[in-house]
């Protein structure tokens, strides 16, 4: 569903990325590592269309998106979670639930398709929806962010550390969260992830290192 090939992504004159090769199947979960500053991030951003690659292409079921930016990309089904946390402390967390989609038809209840991320969330969801967003806890922001990704029936989801500074047991319930949007939608997934045991729920890895893809296979390898 998703193939990228051949892949060259620079910031300005530094070579980021480096003759990428990478796929994700129909309803496959597959899973990015590497140390820090190997272009992790700057892959799903330039899946996403943040950023321009100068040679190779990204498609999307069949589709080539070069030069479609993140909008209608998002439009064609590409939904993503950035590195860091996406919570304005100053809105509601209904308000940061919806941001940036028009007023849901029928509310929450009507969109029970994120429930299995949410799953967890929703009793606090109730409870805070009218709150300001920075009472939230870091594990309850990412869930947040993800089950906002999802409002929009994505059929690939881009996950950038959704872990990354949270508490080990919560670490659990979004491995499991995550797990269950796949089982439940079918849609596919591709993350960033440095918790080994998350990483192997996913089908399938990519090894990054220097820009470059240097190995990959089925996760029961790691
Ligand atoms: P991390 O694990 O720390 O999130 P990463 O693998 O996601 O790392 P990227 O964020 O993709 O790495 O960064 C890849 C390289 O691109 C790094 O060398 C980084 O310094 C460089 N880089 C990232 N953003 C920019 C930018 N806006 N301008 C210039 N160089 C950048
Ligand atoms: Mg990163």
């Amino acid at each position: 569903m998703l193939e990228v090939q051949d892949l060259n992504v620079y910031y300005g004159e530094s070579h980021i990325l480096r003759n990428v090769d990478l796929s994700v199947r129909p309803g496959q979960m597959v899973c990015l590592i590497g140390r820090n500053g190997v272009g992790k991030s700057t892959l799903l951003k330039t899946v996403v269309g943040l950023l321009r690659q100068r040679s190779g292409r990204v498609e999307l079921l069949g589709r080539d998106l070069t030069g479609l930016p993140p909008h209608r990309r998002a439009r064609g089904g590409i939904a993503y979670v950035p590195q860091g946390r996406e919570i304005i402390p100053q809105l509601t967390v209904r308000e940061n639930l919806m941001l940036g989609m028009e007023a849901l038809p029928g509310g929450l209840g009507q969109h029970r398709h994120i429930d299995p991320v949410v799953f967890e969330l929703f009793p606090v969801l109730e409870k805070f929806l009218a709150r300001r967003g920075g009472d939230l806890s870091g594990g309850q922001q990412q869930q947040l962010a993800i089950a906002r990704a999802l409002l929009g029936k994505p059929k690939l989801l881009l996950l950038d550390e959704p872990t990354e500074g949270i508490q080990p047991s919560v670490v659990l319930d979004i491995e499991r969260a995550v797990r269950r949007i796949i089982e439940t939608t079918g849609i596919s997934v591709l993350l960033v992830e440095q918790h080994l045991h998350f990483v192997r729920q996913a089908d399938w890895y990519y090894a990054m290192q220097k820009g470059g893809v240097v190995a990959s296979g089925p996760t029961a390898e790691l």
